[in-house]
């Protein structure tokens, strides 16, 4: 690999991917990991909601859980840290501004009486234009981020995280230690080699991998009743079965998803039973298992 350390070779810390991705070491501690640390303490359960690819549905599936675990009662924490396409924020409905704590920490939006909801892009002063940081300023801010939320006690955390395996996911990795990752595909091949290299990217950095959740699968056209695979169907489970990973769940393409999205009201809101509503709850089962 090109990054990779030549022996007896200087180690240029920025771009070594050997030492990018090894997991820090007590003695080079970050000064802040202690403030995360504390910062998350009151949260029992972390998942790093993730995907090689852009575009599969994490958001929409970060979204669909968090709303579905509240409704049964959890209470859930919703954070968007994709600094380069956060988009929870407008698919929860959920406006600027934010308020802050006398001490400067941030207060998550309410959406409902068990789900709060926080963004990036409220750190965004203008949302049109491209996120150009250097590296590692961006991983700052998101450390940053993640710190200074005032989240009180939760049962679970959903993070949508940023796509691929580069700094950014690292950063989230780095800073959640004891987060668990849930992974995204689409059935299609093109996908499924991206979400390949994600699984290894988590291995590779010692997070643990909750499962795999296949999203845009097969759906029962409601004209005639057919079944429609648009991206092919099984690359989720078939990945599953060959990394030796749990399959979470196979949630359905669902053409009122993409409405809902942009008009800020999640699917689940609706509260009707759908294909979609279905394999979300089976989802959530799914998960709560794999935690007992
Ligand atoms: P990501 O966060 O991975 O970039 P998004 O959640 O933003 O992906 O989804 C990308 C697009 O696909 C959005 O327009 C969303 O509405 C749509 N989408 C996501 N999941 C589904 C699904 N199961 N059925 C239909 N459309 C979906
Ligand atoms: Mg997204």
């Amino acid at each position: 690999m090109a990054n990779e350390r030549q022996s007896g070779s200087p180690c240029d810390k920025e771009t070594c991917e050997s030492c990018r991705t090894k997991p820090s070491a007590p003695a080079d501690r970050d000064i802040d990991t202690e403030r995360i640390e504390r910062s998350l303490s009151t949260i029992r359960y972390k998942f790093l909601v993730m995907s090689g690819k852009g575009g599969v549905g994490k958001s929409s599936i970060s979204t669909s859980l968090a709303v579905g675990m509240s409704q049964k009662g959890m209470r859930v924490g919703l954070m968007d840290v994709d600094l380069h396409g956060p988009s929870i924020a407008t698919m929860m409905g959920i406006e600027q501004p934010i308020s802050v704590t006398p001490d400067q920490r941030m207060i998550p939006k309410s959406y409902n009486d068990y789900l709060k909801v926080i963004s990036i892009d409220y750190l965004l002063q203008d949302k049109d234009q491209p996120v150009i940081w250097r590296g590692p300023v961006k991983m700052g801010a998101i450390r940053q981020f993640i710190t200074d939320v005032q989240w009180g006690e939760l049962d679970v955390l959903i993070i949508d995280a940023p796509p691929g395996t580069g700094d950014e996911p690292l950063s989230v990795a780095q800073a959640v230690k004891d987060a668990k990752a849930i992974v995204v595909t689409t059935p299609q091949d093109v996908a499924l080699a991206d979400v390949r290299k994600s699984i290894n990217f988590c291995r590779k950095v010692d997070l643990q991998i909750l499962g795999i959740v296949e999203n845009m699968g097969p759906f029962t056209c409601p004209c005639c009743g057919e079944t429609v695979e648009v991206f092919k169907s099984g690359g989720g489970k078939a990945l599953a079965d060959q990394m030796n990973i749990p399959l979470l769940g196979t949630l359905p393409f669902e053409p009122k998803l993409v409405k809902a999205c942009d008009a800020g009201r999640p699917m689940l809101s609706e509260k009707t039973s759908t294909e979609f509503s279905r394999a979300i709850d089976a989802c959530i089962v799914r998960i709560t298992e794999e935690l007992s």
